[in-house]
């Protein structure tokens, strides 16, 4: 990441959502769950992460934790006061509990995550009354190119596993049974991700 990266100045909530949807277009093309985070300070860019646990071998690099750990190295402080942090989905317990830590003064997200979101949706952690930091947070934020992106991933990943399956299966008939017979069309299937 070179310095003049760093220096993109943002004007606004949705240009900081833009970066970090920028940031998730990174995950999605490394194959990873395309979150995407960046973390501004006085205006300006100062950490950008991607969700990349797959490819860094690391269950805790969610792109609020990639963005957070640059930014405290960039400032040089463990503690990101008056600092807000834009990320495209709604943080999960691990990532909410890390902005508490970092005194992040403000989170922005776009789609929320109905499962497994700890801001609103599955817990309203923020709330706690034992922590002792509150943060400001405002939801919705370009929820609508968020949460595409992610559904566009999970569809793409669906089919990926559907063509496996069926090459997988057309090998084995060629093995088996000489000619080779057309598959069938699988029968409608779940709609759930995994
Ligand atoms: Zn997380």
């Amino acid at each position: 990441m070179t310095t003049s990266e760093h220096s993109q100045q943002i004007a606004d909530d949705e240009q900081g959502m833009r970066a970090a949807l920028a940031m998730a277009q990174q995950a999605y093309d490394a194959g990873e769950v395309p979150v995407g985070a960046v973390v501004v300070l006085d205006g300006y860019i100062i950490g950008r992460g991607f969700n990349q646990p797959i490819s860094r071998v690391d269950p805790s690099a969610h792109a609020e934790m990639v963005a957070i750990r640059e930014a405290a190295q960039c400032i040089g402080n463990y503690r990101l006061a008056g600092a807000t942090l834009y990320v495209t989905v709604e943080p999960c317990t691990m990532c909410t509990g890390l902005l508490i830590h970092s005194r992040i003064a403000r989170l922005v997200y776009g789609a929320a995550e109905p499962k497994a979101g700890a801001i609103q949706s599955a817990l309203q952690l923020p709330q706690q009354p034992f922590y002792n930091h509150v943060m400001d947070i405002k939801d919705g934020v370009l929820a609508d190119e968020c949460s595409q992106l992610m559904s566009d991933f999970f569809a793409m990943r669906r089919e990926a596993k559907k063509r496996l399956k069926q090459s997988l299966q057309m090998a084995d008939d060629s093995v088996n049974g000489g000619d080779r017979k057309e598959i069938p069309e699988p029968a409608s299937r779940s709609k759930n991700r995994e």
